[in-house]
């Protein structure tokens, strides 16, 4: 029997773990955790009687299949109403996010804004855009983007100037000024599991048929000879599926890879519910320390007198969120050429792509096909809102520009 060995046992870890027993039972799998727990950060943890996550972790996807694959592992409740807000300090008001249209007529420049939005339209701004404050400026105008983006932006990827991001295809999640429902994914399927405790029951059944090891940190890695040291002892596979940072596993030859993290903490409030009725997350898109504002009762259907609030403020103190800029991606695609037949690197941080639970799932489905079928693509592709950004860079990869290259400012033909 073939060895495969997963290192990690986030939701990329376990999604891989079960596509493999169920598409390619004939592999032994091992997956290996250093921390006390499989999920990573969509395990359910609870305080005062009250379920959360470590960040929101709302099932999102435009696939079917992707849904009906985890609601066939653990039941799911439609989510379809849920609303973001955002607040905005000096308007002192909170608006929908997406930008909504109707909200336009409330906000205190409205003259202004509608003038600049005809302006960009007429421009195409948007379209020629070489970084994330042209798109958005070149998409809503610029009271609209320091209103709701630019603050935001810069304290989410914690960088000075939104001028820095210039991959951001992922972004605005597909759109900029919104019409019509004023539910965020009207046009995504949107859920979340029935189970008190989350998707915790996922974990155990994606990896039952797997030996998996908690409280293991993998120390040394030579993924030339697909070999890894856990425990004091190296241990060679057949295969090394990673979903940890590709810098780390290529012991860091072209440098670090940078990421944006977070801290969170949860505070409870004496009142069933804390935001209007369908919103389940706030976003602060001023000066204050934190970005998000989560109520998890609305995700979990949680009952209870009181109601749990999730706060997130970003981070240098964990590795979360790749960062969106070329010469970085660029950089990750280095270490994904040199990676030897038989390594494989996939998930959030596998990937260094800005993926959720739903892309993931997609990468673990796609990988067990390939792996059946022969001929393995890596890093592992994703459906999502990125598509072109992963065609972009293979374009990079495949005309032999470099990380030096791409810092130096040379530009794809
Ligand atoms: C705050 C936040 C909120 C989010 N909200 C949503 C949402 O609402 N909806 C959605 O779809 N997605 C959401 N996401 C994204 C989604 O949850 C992640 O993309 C996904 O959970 C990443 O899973 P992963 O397995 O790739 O990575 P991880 O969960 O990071 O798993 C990697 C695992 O590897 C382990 N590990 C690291 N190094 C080693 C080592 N040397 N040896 C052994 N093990 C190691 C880690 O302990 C970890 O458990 C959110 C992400 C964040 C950060």
């Amino acid at each position: 029997m073939k060895k495969a060995l997963i290192i990690g046992g986030g939701m990329s870890g376990c999604a891989v773990a079960h596509q493999m027993a169920l598409v390619n039972p004939d592999w032994d799998i091992t997956v290996i955790e250093r921390g006390s727990f499989l999920g990573g950060g969509v395990k359910t943890h609870w305080r005062g009687g009250h379920p959360f996550t470590f960040g929101p972790r709302h099932f999102l996807t435009p696939l079917p299949e992707l849904y009906e694959y985890l609601n066939s592992v653990i039941p799911m409740r439609r989510c379809q109403e849920h609303e973001f807000i955002t607040y905005i300090e000096p308007d002192q008001n909170y608006y929908s996010y997406p930008i909504h249209a109707d909200d336009i007529s409330r906000m205190p420049e409205e003259g202004q804004i509608r003038q600049e939005m005809a302006e960009a339209l007429q421009m195409q701004g948007a379209a020629n855009a070489k970084n994330f404050e042209e798109y958005w400026t070149g998409s809503v105008g610029k009271t609209l983007y320091s209103k709701f983006v630019d603050g935001y932006s810069r304290k989410m990827w914690q960088l000075e100037s939104n001028k820095m991001i210039d991959e951001f295809s992922w972004s605005p999640k597909g759109v900029t000024i919104k019409e019509g429902p004023r539910a965020t994914w009207d046009t995504a399927i949107s859920a979340y599991p029935i189970a008190a405790n989350g998707y915790d029951d996922y974990f155990d059944i994606a990896t039952q048929d797997a030996t998996v090891l908690l409280n293991t940190d993998i120390t040394d890695f030579d993924m030339d000879n697909k070999r890894v040291r856990f425990n004091g002892e190296w241990q060679q596979f057949d295969m090394i599926i990673s979903t940890i940072s590709p810098d780390t596993i290529m012991n860091n030859v072209h440098g670090e890879l940078p990421y944006v993290g977070r801290e969170f903490m949860t505070i409870i409030l004496p009142t069933e519910f804390a935001f209007p009725e369908n919103v389940y997350f706030v976003y602060y898109a001023g000066n204050e320390p934190y970005t998000r504002i989560v109520e998890y009762k609305k995700l979990t259907q949680h009952k209870s007198d009181s109601t749990l609030l999730g706060i997130e403020i970003p981070s240098d103190k964990n590795k979360l969120y790749p960062l969106p800029i070329q010469s970085e991606i660029a950089r990750a695609y280095q270490y994904f050429s040199d990676m030897p037949e038989g390594v494989i690197s996939m998930g959030r941080m596998g990937s260094y792509k800005y993926i959720d639970i739903d892309d993931i799932i997609f990468q673990a489905m796609e990988l067990a096909k390939q792996i059946k079928e022969g001929g393995v693509a890596h890093p592992v592709p994703v459906y999502g809102s990125d598509k072109l950004a992963l065609n972009l860079l293979s374009k990079m990869i495949a005309q032999g520009t470099t990380v030096q290259d791409i810092e130096a400012g040379v530009k794809l033909k």
